[in-house]
């Protein structure tokens, strides 16, 4: 009976500092142990024990509080994610080349390396070596600045079934791979999922990190998403992605496979896509698509890194051939994404990856062409933004999966003597 109490009590501990954890990361400023009492409704005996904790561990900081909160007696001081102990580990494979960055859980990247490649013929045994070997000296060197790695994710541009395995990535050629058989996998047992549902994750704020405080002036300017805010993402490379993300939460549907824009057709007699389709996303907004409609390479030319600059640079100087590429392309995006939004009921789309180096002109551009697509427009005023992590969306949300274990389960990495 004793232990079976004692057992109940350390759950309930645990669960306790995982949802103030969880409070810290998601406000939009610093919450004192007063604050934090009333937003999780534990008593203030409790939150003054397991703030303790906290800071014990090296998990919060106090904070100095804002002079005008202050009304009068001793003020009290906000507690904020303390930056330097705690990190997960981002791990992806992408059709643009691979990486690995560490992460801290104050939201700070400690570390982050990418290799640009031309993944047309990438063996997988290959890549995942060269990915050990990136990982490698990126957690000894947290090990050395005085880190704790808790978790890690990785991110891969397919679909992935049961966490293992991957299922199929097309634009890779690799299919019903076992992830498993790599030493990396088995040594960081990382969490595995698609790239564009773990892009999606790093959009939503509070999801693993700290919500950015509210700037002072951000009139005139969009509107910045809360961690409950639903929106439809939209990942883009040779290959495009996509996830529906409600109410601050990834929808996974039934198989993990929820979220496929790319192979929403917008032309019955279209080309025929990777998938077997006609007429999908992906073969008129794809890099690849995108560099063969503009005259600028073929065949496995089209994939080369060189060739999306040539094309951007192509777009910037008004080229007539990649002008009328892009905007094929942007009447499919805009297409599938009326399409997306008439079919969740979400407003906000938000675009990543290759199309969100295009810039935010062209994220007006497609919202002003998308108002009138939308059946409820009446009601509703559809949004268009790109990925504020520009670089690498997918990799950053893989290190936050990695720090989601951590923050689940605090109390298993916590050292028993501090
Ligand atoms: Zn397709």
């Amino acid at each position: 009976m004793t232990s079976l109490r004692s057992i109940n009590q350390e759950d309930l501990r645990n669960h306790n500092l995982s949802v103030i954890i969880d409070s810290i990361l998601r406000a939009p400023t610093p919450l004192s142990r007063a604050d934090l009492a009333k937003v999780t409704g534990l008593t203030k005996a409790t939150m003054s024990l397991l703030g303790g904790m906290l800071l014990a561990q090296g998990v919060v900081r106090e904070t100095e509080p804002d002079a005008s909160q202050i009304t009068y007696g001793r003020p009290s001081k906000p507690l904020a994610i303390a930056p330097g102990r705690w990190a997960g580990i981002g791990l992806q494979v992408n059709t643009d080349g691979y990486g690995c960055m560490a992460l801290d859980l104050s939201g700070r990247p400690v570390n982050t390396v990418w290799v640009d490649d031309d993944m047309r013929q990438a063996d997988p045994d290959d890549i995942f070596a060269k990915l050990d070997c990136l990982s490698r000296p990126i957690e000894s060197g947290l090990a050395e600045d005085g880190y704790r790695m808790v978790g890690a994710g990785l991110a891969l541009p397919g679909l992935v079934a049961d966490g293992k395995l991957l299922l199929m990535a097309r634009n890779l050629g690799w299919e019903r791979l076992d992830l498993g058989r790599f030493r990396l996998v088995r040594r960081l047992d990382p969490v595995v999922g698609n790239e564009a549902k773990m892009a999606a994750l790093a959009q939503i704020p509070g999801y693993a990190t700290p919500r950015p405080a509210p700037k002072a002036s951000n009139e005139g300017a969009s509107k910045p998403l809360t961690p409950t805010d639903s929106f439809i993402y939209i990942s883009t490379d040779i290959g495009i992605g996509g996830a529906v993300v409600r109410g601050g939460a990834v929808e996974p549907g039934d198989h993990g496979f929820a979220g496929e824009l790319g192979h929403v057709s917008v032309d019955l007699n279209g080309p025929t896509c990777r998938c077997g389709r006609r007429g999908c996303l992906e073969t008129y907004a794809g890099r690849r698509a995108l560099v063969e409609a503009a005259g600028i390479a073929g065949g496995d030319d089209a994939v080369s890194p060189k060739a999306a600059t040539e094309l951007y640079r192509r777009w910037q100087e008004g080229d007539a051939e990649a002008a009328d590429a892009i905007d094929r392309a942007l009447d499919a995006l805009v297409s599938v994404m009326a399409s997306a939004i008439n079919y969740s009921d979400v407003d906000t789309v938000i675009l990543g990856g290759f199309w969100s180096k295009f810039g935010g002109v062209l994220a007006q551009s497609l919202q002003d062409r998308l108002a009138s697509q939308v059946l409820a427009r009446d009601r509703i005023k559809p949004r268009v933004m790109m990925s504020k992590e520009a670089r690498q969306p997918a990799l950053k949300g893989a290190a936050e999966m990695g720090l989601r274990r951590f923050i689940g389960d605090p109390l298993s990495y916590f050292d028993q003597q501090a």
